[in-house]
């Protein structure tokens, strides 16, 4: 059919293989979107306003399964033609000369926008069903629900007025410059005053509470939340200006955009998204402060902020120079996580970095850093560790000025690779070839260069030269000696043999391990193991709760008893946990076990996130329980939006047949 069509369509056809960027220049874009989450549609209007650079016949805006109206082009209708990918635009195009194309358009997306909970309306769990619209342009196209442009190197300025209910909140990228309340519902004016590829557009609709923070620059920092979450929303952006105003200085070129905006969305397809100004998350990041310990939103929250430097503001030409935005984006994340937990953290996170890299070579799934195939594993962490080697190669001043230079060269612009090797020769006036193919280039990452860097750090020496298993003479002293807390987690996961009644005396992160490593507990340990259940730690309580159910079956009534309470991380391990064991055992609360099995089938259902879902699917699975409902839901889990879980829940259902 594609083919057919362009026989019929050459003069069209021929330059959908090209890229029509050297033809063309987009400057503004004005949207205005009706979202209608019942029918899980969008209708608008939009103005385009572009400038010719060379003459042509026929342009092209990207736009997925979209129907469109009165194609105009100024004020007279404009011959067009819409082959399900593209609307093509036909006339005389003159080389130096300024056009205003506008049309109706009308689509159902199929991704790149979410509609969440619509269709949901089900007895007794109303009250946590989420209704949300939430948009992901990157990886997916946001020409699936805007005609746009899936080329990143179209940089234009986008104006986006979206009308919704007027009882949900909705966010885009830019300024708010304007509520307008009709009937019904309320149309949101957003203004952006510079340019952005179209995979940073985005929305986000959905209930909300907000709080706000004003950067040293001035520039507003506004953290979304959910109303029923608003002890979670402090705990959960903990650092978020600090690390705002380390980022900006240390970057040396001020945030290019109006304002910053992050919303938590449930069944979010990624961690986070950096779309301009308005970061998307998932909502499983919001913690409490107990969460927090274990499971933070910080290293999210920094990476996606990078974003805006580094993606946003210079963008990459194609997907071999990706590592100028994931990279940068996971070293500057760590610079700012560096600002806040000090050097012994930065470290760390790089010298688990460089495992992770040395397991995929011994894997021979390493590559290039300039392969666009590459592992995220080698965007973002190689990536990472170039930047570290080469701050140290160059000296920081140097690398600093480098940075800045390369941004203000290329703000709003497009880069590559060689763009920013060669602002760093320049400051430094180094020959950097030979870096780039050992640190770039090559398909191995340089582990041993990379440790030889990591050994400056007194305290990855130190976890380097403690180990039990090459000097075991010495194992029985290290965990009384004055190791750092991850040296002794190292040696307790090595031998747990080693641990003494008095090492449950350490801090939360030992006494993690030492819960973990001890799936066995001895009898002598049983009143400090059972002190676990109190730490401060989901994951610590998690452990803990099995292991001692497990290991002293007369005291299950009383450790269920103690931990009745506890929900967990956002993904309720903890109360998941729970509700499985109280159906385990013998004689507890018999009159409510019908209560606790109705809550873990609950679980299961759709108006929950998938984290959730998943874990009561395991368990429901583990203790062979999953009845009709829970049956209806892992079906209907298979075709979730989140491809991990679809997958888990086919192999789940496979396994049942
Ligand atoms: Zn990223």
């Amino acid at each position: 059919m594609r083919y057919l069509v362009c026989v019929l369509y050459i003069t069209f056809c021929k330059l959908s293989v090209a890229q029509q960027i050297g033809t063309v220049d987009f400057k503004t874009g004005t949207v205005k979107v009706n979202v209608m989450p019942e029918t899980k549609t969008v209708s608008g209007f939009v103005t385009y306003d572009f400038v010719m650079l060379k003459d042509t016949d026929s342009i092209f805006i990207d736009a997925v399964d979209m129907r469109f109206e009165q194609v105009l082009l100024g004020e007279s209708k404009l011959e067009s033609y819409n082959d399900g990918k593209k609307l093509w635009l036909k006339h005389a195009f003159k080389k130096d000369s300024t056009y205003r194309v506008s049309f109706n358009y009308w689509v159902v997306p199929k991704k790149a926008m979410y509609f969440i909970g619509w269709d949901l309306e089900r007895d007794g769990v109303s009250n946590v069903i989420k209704k949300q619209v939430w948009t992901q342009g990157q990886g997916k196209y946001t020409s699936h629900w805007l005609p746009s442009f899936d080329d990143m190197n179209e940089k234009v300025v986008f104006d986006l007025s979206i009308t919704f209910n007027k009882d949900f909140e909705v966010v885009a990228n830019g300024r708010l410059i304007n509520k307008q309340f009709n009937d019904t519902t309320i149309t949101w004016h957003y203004d952006m005053q510079e340019p952005m590829s179209s995979y940073l557009l985005a929305l986000a609709i959905g209930r909300y509470d907000k709080y706000s923070e004003v950067s040293k620059s001035g520039i507003p920092l506004t953290m979304y939340y959910y109303p029923e979450d608003s002890l979670n929303a402090k705990p959960t952006y903990r650092y978020t200006k600090d690390m705002f105003d380390f980022l900006e200085a240390e970057i040396g070129m001020p945030y290019a955009w109006q304002n910053y905006k992050q919303v938590p969305v449930k069944d979010f397809l990624y961690a986070g998204m950096e779309n301009t100004s308005l970061t998307i998350f998932s909502d499983a990041f919001m913690v409490d402060s107990i969460g927090f310990v274990d499971k933070n939103y910080v290293n999210v929250n920094a990476h996606e902020l990078a974003h805006q430097w580094f993606g946003n503001l210079v963008t990459e030409v194609s997907g071999t120079h990706h590592w100028l935005q994931e990279g940068f984006a996971t070293y500057y994340a760590l610079l700012a996580e560096r600002s806040v937990f000090g050097d012994n953290y930065y470290y760390w996170r790089l010298y688990e970095y460089a495992q992770e890299l040395l397991q995929q070579d011994r894997s021979e799934q390493g590559t290039s850093l300039l392969d666009p195939k590459s592992s995220s594993t080698t965007f973002y962490k190689r990536g990472a560790w170039v930047l570290h080697v080469l701050r140290e190669l160059v000296g920081a001043e140097a690398f600093k000025l480098a940075v800045t230079n390369y941004l203000k060269v290329y703000k709003f612009k497009n880069v590559k690779t060689s763009d920013f090797i060669e602002e760093v020769e320049k400051v430094s006036g180094k020959n950097l070839e030979e870096f780039v193919g050992m640190w770039l280039e090559s398909l191995t990452f340089p582990y041993n260069d990379a440790m030889e860097s990591l050994k400056k750090s007194y305290f990855i020496q130190e976890y380097l030269m403690v180990d039990c298993e090459v000097l075991t003479s010495k194992c029985n002293d290290y965990l009384s000696s004055g190791i750092s807390d991850e040296a002794k987690s190292k040696i307790i996961l090595q031998n747990p043999a080693v641990i003494k009644k008095e090492d449950f005396n350490n801090g939360v992160k030992v006494r993690q391990a030492i819960a973990q490593a001890l799936s066995k507990i001895p009898v002598g340990f049983k009143a400090s193991y059972e002190s676990f259940l109190e730490d401060n730690s989901y994951i610590t309580i998690e452990v803990a709760l099995i292991n001692l159910w497990t290991n002293f079956p007369k005291e299950r009534h009383r450790y269920l008893d103690v931990t009745k309470g506890i929900i967990g991380f956002k993904d309720c391990n903890v109360r998941v946990l729970w509700l499985t064991l109280a159906l385990l055992t013998e004689g507890y609360k018999m009159e409510r076990k019908q209560e606790y099995y109705n809550a873990l089938i609950d679980y299961t259902g759709p108006e929950y996130g998938f984290e959730i879902r998943k874990h009561a699917f395991q368990y429901l699975k583990w203790i062979n329980a999953c009845d009709g409902n829970c049956h209806e839901n892992l079906k209907q889990a298979t075709t979730h939006h989140v491809w991990h879980f679809s997958k888990f829940a086919k192999r789940l259902l496979e396994k049942e047949h």
